[in-house]
């Protein structure tokens, strides 16, 4: 028979659907999820169960990490603000050609786990990308990391395969001869290799470490890849009902794209090519007119929001009420450590709780604390179609729980619960961490990592990673010129609608 957990005498926010909170009560939790969960529930739990007493504490879903890229681990810090087409030539450049060494992949990837850990995050959905190209060996020691730390995680393959210039507008035309012959030369991966690559990801790790690990697919964005392969991708999400991780509508350069090489919104794009589905996890969504909100309703996708991303590369704010008012499923994420300056993503929640204020004079649609938090727990666990119900508190979810400390000064006084958690918690609160029932951090400290060895090594790599940082910096620098007239001449192009907070300067 299964071990229990019983957490008692807890005060306990469920975020279920009718947003249940308990003063006081307790939670049984036995094989990976809530047995029984309310007022002296801890009566039915087993002679011998493990015990942990919740007085003073908060039991809430674990938080949802609904849009993450780990390989941006050891970039906090590394990259300053700019517009994300130029901001992507420094992250990863076309021209850069070096690949990351499997222990170096795995280090970075538990540096985030174990920041993501410690702060409640008890699930995390992965656009992993590789520069330049995906190989067995860093796929595989990604997904060890994962495996090891005791996150849950659901992983995608992100990498692009046309030549750099056909993803933007313009870009052909201003790039000299010879750039554009070097841009023309790199090493893309073709359709075949790449779906040989996912073959063997998710041979060897779809539903890994008891269903805690799974695969899912990305293009990274639509018009980064062939239409074959996207559609070749939409085929696999449908056959396996895995999200399709799509980055659509991020930047207004984008809709300029839409518009100049396409000759219709990306929304459209997608939907035309019949990819656009309950399956699709549309990333960003910012620059998205009437007519792409009701394409993306009538779907059944989710969105993923990522204000703090968008802020730092300004690429405007979401319509947050009008996707929600259309019914659109919402969840929320830090994007990456190199756009976020860090992996918190109670700053993130704390910044989509309040940046909607400047994007709508409305101030009857502004977000309420309630639909963050759900967009942070089960709007995440919606996004990342786990097969067991998830991110709430209720018998038969999934036992991934937190436990916060209300004597910590962000709850005292304790004049309402919600709105502290929104906009006065950073993730020090938190002391237990329970991801399928096991316990991975206990009292602040992490059970499955040596997190001061782990530490130690990233900081002992941290000087190749700062050469590596320079090569990227001189790959970049020969090309900056020519992205920067690219973006300007797409601020010239007129879209019809405007995202940005400020009035476009003229
Ligand atoms: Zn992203």
């Amino acid at each position: 028979m299964a071990m229990q957990t019983v957490i008692r005498n807890a005060r306990i926010l469920t975020l279920d659907e009718r947003d249940t909170e308990y003063a006081e009560a307790d939670i049984v939790i036995s094989g990976g999820k809530i047995e029984a969960l309310g007022p002296g529930a801890a009566k039915e739990a087993r002679e011998g169960a493990h015990v942990i007493d919740g007085k003073g504490l908060l039991a809430m879903p674990g938080l949802v990490n609904g849009h993450f890229h780990s390989p941006g681990n050891f970039m906090k810090g590394a990259l300053g603000n700019s517009p994300l087409e130029l901001f992507m030539l420094y992250e990863v450049p076309p021209l850069m050609d070096q690949v990351a060494s499997p222990r170096f992949a795995y280090v970075r990837t538990m540096l985030g786990c174990i920041e993501m850990l410690k702060q409640g995050v008890t699930s995390v959905h992965d656009d992993c990308f590789f520069v330049p190209v995906v190989t067995d060996d860093e796929v595989d020691a990604v997904m060890r990391a994962y495996a090891d730390a005791g996150i849950r995680a659901t992983v995608t393959l992100d990498q692009p395969n046309v030549p750099e210039h056909q993803k933007y507008p313009f870009l052909k035309d201003l790039l000299p001869p010879q750039l554009l012959k070097r841009m023309s030369e790199v090493r893309l991966m073709t359709d075949a290799e790449l779906l040989g690559c996912y073959d063997r990801f998710m041979a060897n790790w779809h539903g890994a470490a008891s269903g805690r690990l799974r695969c899912a697919v990305s293009c990274s964005a639509p018009q980064r890849v062939t239409p074959a392969y996207l559609q070749a991708l939409g085929r696999i999400a449908r056959e396996r009902d895995i999200p399709y991780n799509m980055h659509i509508l991020e930047t207004r350069l984008q809709r300029v794209l839409g518009q100049e090489n396409f000759g219709k919104s990306l929304i459209r794009y997608v939907h035309d090519l019949g990819v656009l589905n309950e399956q699709a996890m549309v990333i960003h969504s910012i620059w998205v007119d009437e007519n792409d909100i009701a394409l993306l309703a009538g779907s059944g996708c989710s969105v993923a929001h990522n204000p703090v991303s968008n802020l730092k590369i300004g690429s405007g704010v979401m319509p947050f009420r009008r996707l929600q008012k259309a019914g659109i499923n919402v969840c929320i994420g830090n994007d990456e450590a190199s756009t976020d300056d860090g992996i918190n993503l109670w700053t993130v929640a704390k910044v989509a709780g309040l940046v909607h204020n400047i994007g709508d004079p409305q101030y009857d649609d502004w977000p309420r604390p309630v639909e963050i938090l759900t967009a942070l727990t089960s709007g995440g666990a919606q996004a990342m179609r786990l097969p067991q119900p998830s991110g709430r508190l209720a018998p038969g979810f999934q036992a991934d729980i937190i436990l916060l400390d209300l004597n910590s000064l962000a709850f005292t006084p304790l004049n309402d619960l919600r709105r502290q958690l929104v906009y006065c918690e950073n993730g020090s609160s938190v002391v237990t961490t329970m991801v399928g029932g096991e316990i991975v951090m206990d009292n602040r400290k992490l059970l499955t990592v040596d997190e001061e060895a782990i530490k130690a090594e990233a900081r002992s790599l941290a000087g190749e990673f700062s050469d590596y940082m320079v090569r990227c910096k001189s790959a970049a620098d020969e090309l900056e010129p020519y992205y920067r007239q690219m973006y300007l001449k797409a601020l010239d192009t007129p879209v019809g609608l405007d995202r940005w907070a400020g009035p476009m300067v003229p």
